[in-house]
């Protein structure tokens, strides 16, 4: 949580020089206040009720779909789900139990007009954000754009999502731009983690080039260039 708070100011500020050159409002919204709205609770419950139909795509290795809830005492979550169970469902409601080895047993009811927090894996918390976005633009008659990094077009989107939305019976899909992937010296997508971690970029260093994370983070150059050039929203950028 605080490489995240640390990390926001400069989303912020990169936000607000876009809104004073283009006039555009925004709004930052954290994931477990969006969590609480009714409408992802309800595409949530959509896809346990479809448990055995998505279980295989969500998650070809092991045939899980991982949701998961952290222990009110300590906050220790199962990844993965050993004595994470359902227990109820409903059609507005997730009845949950977990096991905490300090703490015991608890449990959770994931209901339309409840906020415990509960936690989901990638494939599912993007389903989940596919099917909240076009039940928002069918409620409201909206149009919800989803933008995403490149690396997360190709094979990927289509498994995780349109093979379960046509499962589902789903015709509508999702509006997407993917933006351009950043890629470090060997041509693979630069990682955050890798260069937070690892220390993997620091050649970067040693040649005096102005290369960081941070740096990226805070400078408009970037969305200045689609601007002038629209396609190069489509290609990578080094
Ligand atoms: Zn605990």
């Amino acid at each position: 949580m605080e490489v995240y708070y640390d990390s926001l100011p400069f989303f912020i500020d990169i936000l607000n020089k876009l809104k004073e050159k283009e006039n555009i409002d925004y709004e930052i919204r954290f994931f477990y206040d969006y969590q609480k709205d009714y409408l992802v609770k309800k595409s949530l419950i959509k896809v346990i009720e479809n448990y055995n139909i998505l279980k295989n795509t969500l998650d070809p290795k092991s045939g899980e779909i991982r949701l998961r809830f952290p222990c009110p005492k300590c906050g220790l979550t199962e990844k993965h789900l050993w004595k994470t169970q359902i227990t109820g469902l409903t059609d507005d409601a997730i009845n949950m139990s977990s096991y905490c080895p300090i703490h015991g047993e608890y449990s959770i009811r994931i209901a339309k007009d409840s906020n415990d927090k509960f936690d989901m894996n990638v494939p599912l918390r993007y389903l989940v954000k596919i099917l909240y976005l076009l039940e928002l633009n069918k409620t409201n008659n909206m149009l919800n754009v989803i933008v995403d990094g490149g690396d997360w077009s190709g094979m990927w989107p289509l498994r995780v999502y349109m093979e379960p939305l046509l499962k589902l019976g789903y015709t509508d899909v999702p509006s997407i731009i993917y933006t351009p992937t950043i890629l470090d010296w060997s041509g693979s997508k630069l990682s955050k983690r890798m260069y937070v971690g690892n220390q993997a970029y620091r050649e970067y260093y040693k040649e005096g080039l102005p290369f960081g994370v941070r740096k990226m983070q805070n400078s408009e150059e970037i969305p200045l260039k689609w601007k002038q050039s629209l396609w190069t929203i489509f290609t990578n950028l080094c």
